[in-house]
């Protein structure tokens, strides 16, 4: 099991001004900040990062929403890093999330859901590599 997830906090929570509480939650739960930048997303960009949504029916919506206003990329550090964090976030749908997940306290519905985690330690390294460089890893 890998030691690495890669994080964001996408853009309706940001505007909400929940960053820092969902910061917080993270380094509570053990995981330490090895990146952390504030980006907004071109489309393009956006789509690429998603493109193994891209069959599906809500790829369109997702990668607008995405790219539409800032968001918060970054990569987190602990024993089971993957595993770990998706329960701290809780299920994709905000209405079976977990009491006390991120997702449950913080996410708006289905697509706006608070917060993005890596699905495998494979895709943690190919999503880490995708928004940070060697220098900004520390
Ligand atoms: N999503 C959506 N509708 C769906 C499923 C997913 O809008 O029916 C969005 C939601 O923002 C989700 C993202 O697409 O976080 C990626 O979906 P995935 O199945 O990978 O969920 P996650 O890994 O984020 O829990
Ligand atoms: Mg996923």
């Amino acid at each position: 099991m890998g030691n690495i997830t890669f994080t964001m906090i996408k853009p309706e929570a940001v505007v909400a001004g929940n960053t820092g509480a969902i910061l917080n939650k993270i380094e509570a739960a053990g995981f330490r900040i090895v990146a952390l930048k504030k980006i907004h997303l071109s489309k393009e960009r956006a789509g690429e990062f998603y493109a193994v949504h891209s069959d599906r029916p809500f790829y369109g919506e997702l990668v607008d929403y995405m790219s539409e206003l800032p968001i918060i990329a970054a990569i987190l550090e602990k024993d089971n890093a993957v595993a770990d964090f998706r329960t701290l976030i809780g299920a994709t749908n905000p209405a079976d999330a977990a009491k006390g997940t991120i997702r449950a306290e913080f996410a708006e519905s289905l697509a706006k859901n608070a917060v993005h985690g890596s699905d495998s330690d494979e895709n943690a390294h190919i999503e880490a590599d995708f928004h940070f460089s060697a220098e900004e890893r520390l």
